[in-house]
Formats: C-alpha cells, sequence, structure tokens
C-alpha cells in the first residue's frame, strides 16, 4: 500500500491550482487540500483554465493524482439551519461546479450545526440541501466530515453520518471524511483503530470513507472541543497516529491540517516524521529552521 499523504494548502486568486500544487510539492506531499477561496466567506475567483492547465501537468510529472486531491468547503456554509439556507445550497451548486472544473473529485464538507433546531430537524435540512446541490451530471463525491460535537454540531457520531447518508438519493455521490482530532474529541478511543472501523463499517460502510484528516489534538478524549495539535505534541500520540495512517484498511488520502508554528507550516517535517515513523521531538525547531 502506497502511503497518500498531503496537508492543507492554499490557494489564490492568481496563481490557483496551480499555486496548490507547487505548495504540496514542498511539503514532499503526494497529495493535498485546499479552500477555493478563504473559508470564512463566500467570495469566490473565476477559475482561470490556463492555470488549471498548467497545473495538472505538474501533478502529472510529480506523481499526484488528482483523484486523489481535495477541496474542503467553506466552514460557513451551514445547511443544518434554516439561515440563508437557500443561498447556502446555491454556494455549494456553485463550488460543485469550480471543483468540477479543478478536475477534483472529492469535496470535504462540515454536516453543519442545528443551532437550537434539534437533531432531526438539523439532519432533514442537511438530506434536503443535499439533494437539492447534487444531480446525476456531477462528477464529485461529497464527503461528510465527522465532527468533534462542538456547539450543536452534527456529524458527531457515526449514527448521525448513516442517518443524512440514508437520505441522500445519489448515493453514489456521497462518501465520508474522518478526522481523527475531531473522533477523539467527539468520545471515539483510537487506541485500537481497527475498533473504530468495525464500528463505522457496521453503522455507515467502509465503503463510504474516502478521506481522513490526521491531526494530533489539544484536547482529552470526549471534550468536545476541536482543537488542532502537531503531530505526536497532542493526546492522542505519534504511536496512536501512526498506527492509523499505517491501517491496512485505509488506502485513502490522509491529509493534515495542523496548526502553523511562529507562522510557518509544519508540514514537511510532520510528513517527513510520519515516512520515517519516527517521532521528532524537535519538530517545533526544526521547523523554524
Ligand atoms: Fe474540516
Ligand atoms: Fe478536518
Ligand atoms: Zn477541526
Amino acid at each position: 500500500m502506497e502511503l497518500i499523504i498531503g496537508s492543507h494548502v492554499s490557494f489564490t486568486k492568481d496563481e490557483q491550482l496551480k499555486g496548490s500544487v507547487i505548495e504540496a510539492l514542498k511539503y514532499e506531499s503526494n497529495t493535498f487540500m485546499f479552500y477555493t477561496g478563504a473559508p470564512q466567506n463566500t467570495l469566490r475567483a473565476k477559475i482561470d483554465d490556463n492555470k488549471t492547465k498548467e497545473a495538472l501537468k505538474l501533478m502529472e510529472e510529480n506523481n499526484i493524482n488528482i483523484n486523489n486531491v481535495i477541496v474542503h468547503a467553506p466552514y460557513i456554509i451551514n445547511l443544518a439551519n434554516n439561515n440563508n439556507f437557500d443561498f447556502n445550497v446555491r454556494f455549494l451548486k456553485e463550488e460543485i461546479k469550480r471543483v468540477e472544473l479543478l478536475g477534483v473529485k472529492l469535496i470535504v464538507l462540515h454536516p453543519g450545526s442545528h443551532i437550537g433546531l434539534g437533531v432531526d430537524a438539523g439532519i432533514k435540512n442537511i438530506v434536503s440541501a443535499l439533494n437539492m446541490a447534487l444531480d446525476k451530471s456531477n462528477n464529485v463525491i461529497i464527503c461528510l466530515e465527522t465532527m468533534a460535537g462542538k456547539g450543536t454540531e452534527i456529524g458527531k457520531c457515526f449514527e448521525e453520518i448513516k442517518k443524512i447518508i440514508d437520505g441522500v438519493e445519489l448515493k453514489d455521490k456521497i462518501g465520508v471524511c474522518m478526522d481523527t482530532c475531531h473522533l477523539n474529541d467527539a468520545g471515539y478511543d483510537l487506541s485500537n483503530f481497527d475498533e473504530v472501523l468495525d464500528e463505522f463499517d457496521k453503522i455507515v460502510g467502509l465503503k463510504y470513507l474516502k478521506v481522513i484528516h490526521i491531526n494530533d489534538s489539544k484536547n482529552v478524549m470526549g471534550a468536545r472541543k476541536d482543537r488542532h495539535e502537531n503531530i505526536g505534541f497532542g493526546t492522542i500520540g505519534f504511536d496512536k497516529l501512526i498506527n492509523i495512517i499505517y491501517n491496512e484498511r485505509l488506502n485513502i488520502p490522509k491529509l493534515l491540517e495542523t496548526p502553523y508554528y511562529n507562522g510557518l507550516a509544519p508540514y514537511k517535517e510532520e510528513i517527513k516524521m510520519i515516512r520515517e515513523k519516527k517521532f521528532n521531538e524537535n519538530l517545533l525547531d526544526d521547523i523554524s529552521k
């Protein structure tokens, strides 16, 4: 099994996908994830087809398979609540089109927060939004991310993810993205990841699992906080994360979303540590070098 590993990278208005590829290569990644614009707003630049072509060529030359590349939908989009519901659905539709223009196949989406409506009403909203946004001609899979359960977040357990998938009509266009920090914070014990995968398989089905975010956590299991930590420096720890990364059943893209240190991306050093399976306790110093 070849390790498919990368990190969050930027996507700028000027350099677009080409800039993202160059950044990923700097970290010695063979995949990457990006937002098509700022995650906290819905302003989006027009896709430049020339930049996309150049990016695809660069990816081919460097053995980055576009099928492993991920777009993260902006977290400002909340499909679970009634506020701005139509706007959010329309934005998601447009985002799907942008992603298709880029040739990317996988979109990670936070299911949303019900903000007082209750879990069931929230799930109902998410399901109708997805059914409105997706259509047969689409060539993307929307991957629902497992959440930490902060506030009124939906997707904090596999049962909620399952309920959403059950309601989606186009089942071949829906998937799941696990996030190790979120799983930990939601109360899943990551000591034996095969047990977590067994439970996921029983409730949702492993075939839906398309992506995994690899993050350590600043908080203890079940804290429902969602604060990412650098690999090996949090409460999950290096050994458990390595066991997850190298689990034979997870032949899917693995993406780091760990925090920057003094304004610098930690990804090159973290990916090196993961490839060597050896914890570097001086990681934070090495990043600054
Ligand atoms: Fe996310
Ligand atoms: Fe994540
Ligand atoms: Zn998170």
